[in-house]
């Protein structure tokens, strides 16, 4: 089992309505790597410009079982850069720039080493570059990709193919809403398995995640850290530890399809988790700073919180007929 990724490596320029934060490291491929270094290697292939410095570097390799040896660096090249302001309530950004830079380029090519990965995932970057990434992989067992506002505006037939492609989407509900044209999340990710997805993760910030599977449907609460700092690269991070636990449970279990709706399910926590760290720090600070022990007891803590069970047979409320829930994770 190995676990592969692409998207953009590039410089945020970030706003909050408290900080600021200039050329600092992020990316889609980078947040997710990070996130998913937690529960083993993730190798990720990548193209840097000449402006990619010592710090950027040191912080890549702060994540210890990152793999690099896909990461390509153009000298004569920009580094992909982006740049975000966020609302007063941090549920809403505007995008300042965005400077293509290397991402306008051939991509970088895949080492040999990793042809034998077979967990594949499509981070943020071009849908035509994704397509032909994942081309790369004949032994992949499950191919998840991610998307957002610019690629649906200008790239839509090429992404189009991606969908068709892949085993899951993960993507936030405005962002799907934009794809199909239906405002409603359910329906929205109905339209979109109906290209040929199994499942799609319907991301919606602090209100948690949708799981629509053609197997069922399971919701996710967000995590609710009281800790807000910057939200930039939840959606990343969320996806990578939601990939490393699948990967990981195949590990373990071969004779389990990965893209299950309970394995799916189960890894949601992980990655639901994993993105309230995220956003506790200003860039990628609040996963440099995680340790796996904090990890594991948030965890805990999140599967006790959504665990609602039935109550006891004969049990009767004064005030109303009580539903029977139970909801695990
Ligand atoms: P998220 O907050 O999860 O949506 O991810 C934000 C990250 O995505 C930032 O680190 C950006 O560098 C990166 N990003 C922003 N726009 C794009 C884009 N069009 N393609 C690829 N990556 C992007």
């Amino acid at each position: 089992m190995a676990l592969v990724v692409t998207g953009s490596i590039g410089f945020d320029t970030i706003e909050t309505p408290r900080d600021r934060a200039e050329k600092i490291l992020g990316g889609s491929c980078t947040y997710f790597a990070a996130a998913a270094s937690f529960s083993g290697p993730v190798r990720i292939v990548g193209a840097v410009g000449g402006d990619f410095n010592d710090e950027h570097r040191r912080v890549l390799s702060s994540f210890k079982s990152i793999c690099t040896e896909g990461l390509e660096l153009r000298p004569k090249s920009q580094t992909f850069a982006w740049g975000g302001r966020y609302h007063e309530n941090l549920n809403m950004r505007d995008t300042i720039f965005t400077h293509l830079g290397v991402l306008e380029e051939a991509p970088p090519p895949v080492p040999l080493a990793y042809k034998t990965s077979d967990f594949v995932f499509l981070a943020n970057t071009h849908p035509k570059v994704q397509l032909g990434f994942m081309e790369q992989f004949p032994e992949r067992k499950l191919t998840v990709a991610d998307t957002m506002n610019l690629w649906i505006n200008i790239a839509k037939d090429e992404l189009t193919e991606v969908i068709k492609r892949v085993d899951g989407l993960v993507i936030n509900s405005e962002e799907a809403e934009l794809f199909t044209r239906i405002a409603h999340p359910v329906t929205s990710a109905r339209k979109i398995l109906e290209l040929g997805p199994r499942f799609v993760v319907i991301k919606r910030g602090e209100f948690g995640a949708i799981l629509v599977h053609q197997d069922g449907i399971a919701l996710l609460p967000a995590y609710p850290t009281e800790k807000l700092v910057d939200p930039t690269g939840c959606g990343d991070s969320f996806a990578g530890g939601l990939m490393a636990v699948l990967a990981q449970n195949y590990a373990r279990n071969s004779l389990h399809s990965p893209s299950s709706f309970e394995n799916v399910r189960a890894a949601l926590a992980h990655a639901t988790v994993i993105a309230s760290f995220t956003i506790e720090g200003m860039g990628l600070g609040g996963l440099e700073t995680l340790t796996s022990g904090a990890l594991e007891t948030r965890l805990e803590d999140y599967r006790g919180m959504v665990n609602v069970r039935a109550l006891p047979a004969g049990f009767s409320s004064t005030k109303s007929t009580l539903n029977q829930i139970e909801i695990s994770v």
